[in-house]
């Protein structure tokens, strides 16, 4: 029986995802031999576009060569899983996604330099464009989630990914509140798998795992708001790396905010 076929890619993001992937030393041989790698650039150069059993997805999507790359990807891949917080929700260089005046913010960088590689479009992530089977968060993702997914995925299995926020996993740890000692922290409002590293180290959670499944924005500001929390800044720190995800569900915001308000 042949080994599954996989490919790894990377788009706009830090590359971090990949770098965790190699950086998983000792079981990568494990991984090696249990999988034919058909892509990894990053990895190795005789790199192929053959018909993949899954591809693992990087990066947010901002030029037009990206996005016919990321289709051409789709179209080889029976499964397509986006992994780390830009891929699955636009990261960083997606939290003014919905705000509009990208032209602008474009030409505040580069000026009107013209760029004649590829023409590029506000940065969002890999589901608004194809099919996404599952996603993987992190900043960057978990090596034992993604050895765990992996080992599952070429098996037929679904992997699990935690559903419920960093705050499961703080109180595990029975780590003190940092929301309640009055910094703000947006572990009540990301979703859980990196062990609540920050708050255990007394390190305000600033969302980079993305925004939980069953993300309740509007409950979380009326909670946070008559703690004393400043709506616009509770917005733009989950924005950072909530990216789409958020921008969306902050959109119904306006009525909850008039509320508290009055
Ligand atoms: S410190 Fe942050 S992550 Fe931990 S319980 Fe409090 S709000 Fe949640
Ligand atoms: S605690 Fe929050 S900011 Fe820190 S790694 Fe986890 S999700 Fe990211």
């Amino acid at each position: 029986m042949s080994s599954p076929r996989i490919g790894i890619y990377g788009f706009t993001g830090c590359a971090g995802d990949q770098l965790m992937i190699l950086n998983c030393e000792d079981r990568l041989i494990d991984l090696l031999g249990a999988v034919d790698i058909n892509s990894f650039a990053m990895a190795k150069s005789d790199n192929q576009d053959g018909e993949l059993d899954v591809a693992f997805v990087e990066g947010s999507i901002s030029t037009e060569e990206q996005l016919k790359h990321l289709k051409d990807i789709r179209s080889r891949a029976k499964i397509l899983v986006a992994i780390g917080t830009c891929a699955c929700w636009g990261g960083p260089q997606a939290m003014k996604l919905e705000e509009g005046g990208f032209e602008d913010r474009y030409r505040g960088v580069y000026g009107d330099v013209k760029i004649e590689v590829s023409k590029a479009f506000e940065a969002q992530p890999v589901d608004a464009f194809v099919k996404v089977d599952m996603k993987m968060p992190g900043c960057p993702i978990d090596k034992t989630e993604f050895l765990s997914a992996v080992s599952k995925v070429v098996a037929g299995r679904h992997p699990y990914f935690y559903k419920f926020p960093v705050c499961t996993e703080c109180k595990w740890k029975e780590n003190p509140c940092i929301l309640i000692e009055g910094r703000f922290c947006a572990g009540p409002l990301t979703k859980a798998g990196c062990g609540a590293v920050c708050p255990s180290h007394n390190i305000p959670c600033v969302g980079c795992w993305g925004p939980t499944d069953d993300l309740n924005v509007s409950g979380e500001y009326k909670l946070l708001a008559e703690k004393g929390y400043d709506a616009d800044e509770i917005i733009q720190k989950i924005k950072k790396f909530g990216g789409a995800g958020v921008a969306k569900l902050v959109k119904n915001l306006d009525r909850e905010r008039e509320e508290v308000r009055k």
